[in-house]
């Protein structure tokens, strides 16, 4: 059986690319049943990795401002549209303007918001296209409450590693609670643009 490093998802066959997210399947090596798999770190496929431009929406999914921003987006599309539906009714204009124009502040801001993260998301899929790998550390482990997505909370995990003779810190969210190689202190694989290491993700991806 294969499971996607990526997003989890099982295959009792063999395919090069996960059909759920889009991400590179390695055939699982003969060798590697005979060595302690616990004991070394996962590596990465050699870059370029095709990665589909799905994954950023599976990114976006766990992502809390993103989940605000859609919310406040869509009240705002209701608020103009129930806004413009009572300027036409004119007589009840000067309840329909604000109503309208509020929706439209709220439609703004949204809007603004899920570009902005959209655009980080496409960031982190390229990092995993193209990142170098090296080991780093998980450093700490968070549920955020705050958030909620199908009644779970997204956990937050912050990770520390060395690129070009420097510390940086790193975070991923994910709805997938984690597992014993993701606690606190242990070695994880983490990618990152050489040319810019605030740019980085870990692999595989939670
Ligand atoms: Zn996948």
């Amino acid at each position: 059986m294969i499971i996607c490093p990526w997003c989890g998802t099982n295959y009792i066959d063999f395919q090069s690319n996960c059909k759920n997210c889009g991400g590179p399947l390695q055939a699982v090596a003969e060798t590697s049943a005979n060595s302690a798999p616990d004991e070394s770190l996962p590596t990465p496929p050699p870059a370029p990795r095709p990665i589909s431009d799905k994954y950023i929406w599976r990114l976006l999914f766990a992502d809390g401002w993103a989940i605000t921003a859609f919310v406040f987006g869509l009240l705002g599309l209701i608020f103009a549209l129930v806004g413009g539906g009572l300027i036409v009714g004119i007589i009840t204009a000067f309840v329909g303007i604000p109503f309208f124009l509020l929706g439209i502040a709220f439609l703004g801001a949204g809007g603004g918001i899920m570009i902005w993260r959209y655009q980080q998301a496409q960031k982190i899929v390229n990092v995993l296209r193209v990142g170098q790998a090296t080991q780093g550390q998980v450093v700490e482990l968070q549920e955020n409450y705050s958030v909620s997505v199908n009644g779970q909370h997204p956990w937050e995990i912050r990770y520390q590693f060395q690129a070009g003779g420097q510390d940086h810190a790193g975070q991923v969210t994910t709805l997938n609670q984690p597992g014993p190689k993701l606690q606190v202190g242990k070695p994880v694989c983490v990618l990152y643009l050489p040319t810019d290491a605030q740019w980085n993700s870990i692999y595989p991806h939670p």
